[in-house]
């Protein structure tokens, strides 16, 4: 791909983001995620490099603190992504990029579940193994906190791994029922990528923390090739930027700081409801 297809491209997801992102606006005070004591946290990224663009600085608050963060990734590329699968020694080129990128980020451990990306939401088996392997994480590790793609976005591949993603909490509820002594997390969030979530959280990035956010995102010079994914982290930011801006109480959370990154909370209790709202 040429440098002005990869800026044509850029240049077009910039415009629909800036219209997604406008149907999500934040008109209210938002918690400050520092609030919140998550010190065990898997991160479900749909693709490798999610985990950056969505939560690559909250990763690095969490883990500054020593605490234990897990990402599972589900997808890998095939023949219809975008950027085509690229192999070095018969590996994965972006699951070696991952490698680099975690050095930035210095999460505990990574999983690499390589199912084919854009099928997932067409077959139901595959779903199924997906969610008793989240379930079996969750249950084994005893997370207090896990980080799930948001439902509204553009990509199919994030809006089927939200709803799996929920469908293995709802199974551990489920279950729960009858084995008292099951683990349950505390805090669940989705995070942002290629669509808003209704925020109700907020980390707040000093410049450290989002300079080595944007060096964990250029390891993926795969992607990188394809878009500018500096230019898309900076367009999120600018658009909710700008959001937060009309409210005093989160304009004065953001002052001496660089940037930021929004989650929603998801209470147990809506877990079914919102499973039922997903559109594949
Ligand atoms: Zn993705």
């Amino acid at each position: 791909m040429s440098y002005r297809e990869r800026q044509i491209r850029t240049k077009f997801l910039i415009n629909q983001l800036k219209i997604k992102y406008s149907t999500n606006k934040i008109n209210y005070s938002l918690n400050n995620m520092a609030d919140s004591f998550c010190n065990n946290v898997l991160v479900i990224a749909p693709h490798t490099d999610d985990e950056v663009i969505g939560c690559g600085g909250y990763i690095q608050y969490l883990t500054l603190k020593k605490y234990h963060v897990h990402v599972l990734f589900v997808t890998v590329e095939n023949e219809r992504s975008i950027s085509k699968p690229q192999f070095l020694n018969g590996e994965y080129k972006r699951i070696i990029e991952s490698s680099k990128a975690k050095n930035y980020l210095k999460y505990t451990v990574s999983y690499n579940l390589m199912i084919e990306e854009r099928r997932l939401h067409v077959n139901r088996d595959e779903q199924m193994s997906l969610i008793h392997i989240i379930y079996n994480l969750i249950k084994n590790n005893k997370y207090n906190s896990i980080l799930i793609p948001n439902y509204d976005d553009f990509n199919p591949d994030h809006r089927i791994i939200s709803k799996n993603s929920l469908e293995a909490l709802d199974l551990l509820i489920d279950k729960k029922k009858d084995t008292n002594s099951l683990h349950m997390p505390q805090w669940l969030f989705f995070y942002e990528v290629w669509g808003p979530t209704k925020a109700s959280h907020i980390c707040l990035l000093d410049k450290h923390i989002h300079r080595q956010k944007l060096s964990a995102m250029k390891c993926y010079s795969s992607q990188m090739k394809t878009v500018d994914y500096v230019e898309i982290i900076d367009c999120i930011h600018k658009v909710r930027s700008d959001q937060l801006n009309d409210i005093e109480s989160n304009m004065a959370l953001l002052k001496n700081i660089t940037s930021f990154e929004l989650f929603e909370e998801i209470k147990i209790s809506t877990i079914k409801n919102i499973i039922n709202k997903i559109q594949i």
